[in-house]
């Protein structure tokens, strides 16, 4: 068994900020990157509002470089995935991927969200030419051209919204006749003359050369007025919701009904004594690198006055 006295879990943006403060503060903390080094932002292409890089940055740069710099300041990297853990008593028992058994003194839970998509081959076949999950990270490229946003919700409506001030059309993808968004983001998408809204209508596919060049879609589908057509767009937006990695830690953390941690307000603080969530994995609502990143800094900062709280006990 293996000891640790900061443990972070998670390679984001959260994870690896929460690691350099966590190294600068001579915590030596040890990183566990999961599956995917370098979270979602690995699977954009450019970012450009990640501040300090006016030409906008690669997103796998991005995080090599945050990556570098947490080894830089002594955290110790294992690409490994947590499989267990047990936060029923001090010191927390983590297992790993590799049969490696771990315990720790305070933890950064940083595991992020993973959007969800719908499950075609075209998703993953076009990810990065023209499929995406993120407006914000990826509207940009999509400027006087036409996008389909998938999703009937708040996120939907706000990412179709945010498109429209780029792109010169906007179809929203809407499987059911109505929009489950709240009454506000609903008034907005109608007033927008750039959304057109799409109900009861599904995707069966994608089609383009180089990218998407349009989408297959049905109408009502299994009823007598059952439609199917193409569509031509250049990019397509799934907004059908986020589903946070928080499954591991559930039994002893507190999580909304969707699954986001929840945390002490504004802090990463859990219920937890030294137990942190920060990131994606504690935020529906921004779900931003720069929001994940400032909140794995203050976990950090948490994890270090709890610390020294904790020998500052134990040695007297
Ligand atoms: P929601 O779960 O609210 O909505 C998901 C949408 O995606 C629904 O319209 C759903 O359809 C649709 N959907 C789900 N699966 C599929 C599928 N397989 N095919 C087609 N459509 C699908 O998620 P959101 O991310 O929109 O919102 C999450 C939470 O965050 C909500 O509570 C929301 O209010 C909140 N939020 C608030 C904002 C704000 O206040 N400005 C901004 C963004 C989010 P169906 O309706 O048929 O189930």
């Amino acid at each position: 068994m293996k000891h640790t006295r900061l443990l972070i879990v998670g390679s984001g943006p959260a994870g690896y900020t929460a690691a350099i403060y966590a190294g600068r503060a001579g915590l030596e903390p040890t990183l566990m990157e999961g599956i995917q080094t370098g979270g979602q932002l690995t699977t954009t292409t450019i970012v450009e509002n990640y501040p300090g890089f006016p030409e906008g940055i690669d997103g796998f740069e991005l995080m090599d470089g945050m990556r570098q710099q947490a080894e830089r300041f002594g955290t110790l990297m294992l690409s490994t995935s947590v499989v267990k853990c047990n936060l029923a008593e001090r010191p927390y028992r983590i297992w790993t991927d590799d049969g490696e058994e771990w315990t720790t003194d305070s933890l950064i839970i940083a595991t992020g969200a993973s959007a969800k998509y719908l499950g075609l081959d075209d998703e993953r076949k076009y990810q990065g030419q023209g499929v995406s999950a993120c407006a914000t990270c990826d509207g940009f490229f999509y400027k006087g051209k036409t996008v389909a946003v998938v999703g009937g919700g708040d996120t939907a409506c706000e990412e179709a919204i945010y498109l429209s001030g780029l792109a010169s059309k906007v179809y929203l993808v809407v499987r059911k006749p109505y929009l489950r968004a709240s009454r506000i983001m609903q008034q907005r998408v109608e007033d927008n003359d750039r959304i057109e809204v799409l109900y009861e209508t599904n995707t069966l596919g994608l089609f383009g050369e180089h990218g998407v060049e349009g989408a297959r879609l049905v109408y009502a589908k299994g009823t007598e007025r059952e439609r199917e057509y193409s569509l031509p767009i250049d990019g397509f937006f799934l907004a059908i919701g986020h589903t946070p990695n928080s499954a591991l830690f559930q039994p002893w953390i507190d999580v909304d009904p969707e699954g986001y941690i929840i945390t002490d307000g504004d802090s990463p603080r859990t219920a937890l004594p030294g137990v942190y969530a920060a990131g994606d994995v504690a935020d529906p609502r921004y779900r931003q690198a720069v929001v994940a990143a400032a909140s794995g800094a203050k976990a950090a900062m948490e994890a270090e006055k709890y610390l020294a709280e904790q020998q500052y006990t134990q040695t007297r």
